[in-house]
């Protein structure tokens, strides 16, 4: 124990400073966010345990190498605007990662209070400094000296966000052509508003908008409008950051039944079309009491907490055990607190409808797990003759996504790779020359700082890539 400044406090280093939560029973009933977030005094106490080590393993452990020591430092001294300039040196979205960076497997589980006892919130005081700055500061933006060269960004997820915000500070002229009617990509139609509130996402997006860069809503590549309009229009580069939206199905007997959603469908009637608020708003969503969510990741646990939310008993079925669960430890938590039980180790096999043609069950086989093999990996088989009949009104499938074909039919002639990912060189360029590519789009689905460190790698290959061109044409 130590005393926090002046000794008025007392501070247990080995113990994260609590973080205020909305209680489950109150948050089922709501789609306000979850986390409250630090005060300020709660922030500079969190902020008070860092050793501010010199070597910062948590730097290491960041994908965009925020540097943490010395904004958690500011935040020590309460120089909250400061602190978020810093972050904001190496990245540019730091009220969104704050609040869905898996920290955990991240900067947090490099942190040398760690060893002991729990690592810095990190994440949490990110958000804080994020959200301080948002309430409290106007965001400025002295517009470099445009360097007369334009890119198009297709897509405006958080890949092209950020490759959109590497080159409009270094004095391109940016569009972004994105095929919703809103801007975000995953952040705004798939990120619940219970986890990330749209209007931080629109914030940051405004934000851009200071910065110069264009934004051209309703524009889908590859119908509205494909490369060869991009090059009449006097495009000097293109970044392709299209994602990786395009569901994965079960494949097995009955999917087609009325009352079955892809996890896509469902959070995008929810996220983008506001269904929960119908009929304020005119997308409907049905769902009975019953409703099993088939998958373990977070796009699951995004499903199963919505359709909690409106009022069903979930269950989510997974393969595997809670311990394999890919989804963030956080959301598991979150889940469970709201009632949501997880039904381990069970498989799809065929789901069952009634006479009109709705589903009414899932027949589903028990999985076991094998010993760990040489690579510490469990595999999972069904256990013969174990089928058994889950009954539900309605079930959500959340076991994946696949990047969408239809850049592949726009460009004819680009490579992909065998699972439909586009294949990049190391500068992330495609095989067709000034056409560059990152995010989900090339990693297959992955996470919103991945994106975001490929989109400012990529502005910086195209800086190159453009530089390098001029000088031949000169
Ligand atoms: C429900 C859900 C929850 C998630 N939770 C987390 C989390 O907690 N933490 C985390 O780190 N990651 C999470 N992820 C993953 C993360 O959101 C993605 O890895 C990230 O958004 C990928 O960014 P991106 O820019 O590559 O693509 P996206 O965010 O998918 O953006 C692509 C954009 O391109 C647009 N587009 C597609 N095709 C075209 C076209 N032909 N023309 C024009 N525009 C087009 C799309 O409409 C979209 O706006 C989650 C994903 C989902 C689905
Ligand atoms: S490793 Fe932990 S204690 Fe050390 S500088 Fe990073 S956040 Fe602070």
């Amino acid at each position: 124990m130590q005393n926090w400044i002046g000794g008025v406090e007392k501070l247990d280093v080995l113990k994260r400073v609590p973080i205020k939560e909305q209680e489950p029973i109150e948050r089922i009933h709501n789609f306000d966010e979850v986390c409250l977030g630090y005060t300020p005094d709660e922030a500079a106490r969190e902020a008070q345990r860092c050793l501010e080590c010199k070597n910062a393993p948590c730097v290491k452990g960041c994908p965009v190498e925020v540097k943490i020591p010395e904004f958690i430092r500011l935040i020590k001294e309460k120089k909250f605007k400061e602190s978020y300039l810093k972050i904001l040196e190496t990245n540019l979205l730091p009220a969104i990662c704050g609040r869905v960076c898996p920290q955990e497997t991240q900067c947090e589980q490099n942190c040398v209070r760690g060893i002991k006892g729990e690592p810095i919130a990190i994440g949490k005081l990110e958000r804080f400094v994020a959200d301080w700055f948002r309430q409290n500061c106007e965001f400025e933006f002295s517009k470099p000296q445009p360097n007369g060269r334009k890119v198009a960004i297709i897509g405006s997820g958080p890949a092209g966000l950020s490759c959109a915000s590497s080159l409009a500070k270094m004095g391109y002229e940016v569009t972004i052509f994105e095929a919703f009617h809103k801007l975000g990509g995953v952040l705004y139609y798939g990120i619940p508003e219970f986890r990330l509130p749209k209007e931080v996402v629109e914030w940051e997006i405004e934000n851009l908008k200071k910065m110069g860069v264009e934004f051209r809503t309703n524009m889908i590549f590859g119908k509205t409008f494909d490369l060869e309009d991009l090059k009449q229009e006097g495009f000097d580069a293109v970044f392709i950051s299209s994602g990786a939206g395009l569901p994965n199905f079960l494949n097995i007997e009955g999917e087609l039944l009325n009352g079955i959603y892809s996890a896509n469908e469902f959070l995008t009637r929810i996220n983008l079309m506001k269904a929960y608020k119908f009929p304020e708003y005119d997308t409907p969503i049905k769902l009975g009491k019953k409703v099993g969510v088939i998958g373990g990741g977070n796009v699951a646990m995004d499903a199963a907490r919505v359709a909690r939310r409106l009022g069903s008993d979930v269950y989510i079925l997974y393969r595997r055990t809670e311990a394999e669960m890919p989804a963030r430890k956080e959301e598991i938590m979150h889940a469970k607190e709201e009632g949501i039980k997880i039904v381990e180790l069970v498989s799809p096999v065929r789901f069952i409808g009634d006479e009109s043609g709705h589903v009414r069950a899932l027949e589903l086989v028990k999985m076991k797990l094998s010993d760990p093999d040489s690579s510490g990996r469990r595999s999972v088989k069904p256990v013969d003759g174990s089928n058994f009949v889950f009954e539900a009104d309605n079930f959500i499938v959340a076991i994946g996504q696949s990047p969408n074909p239809l850049v592949k039919k726009a460009i004819p002639d680009l490579e992909l790779n065998p699972n439909g990912s586009i294949k990049v060189d190391e500068n992330l360029m495609t095989n067709i020359e000034g056409v560059f590519a990152g995010g989900d789009i090339v990693t297959g689905a992955a996470t919103v700082i991945l994106a975001m460190g490929m989109g400012k790698k990529a502005a910086e290959s195209i800086d190159r890539y453009l530089n390098a061109k001029k000088h031949e044409n000169l």
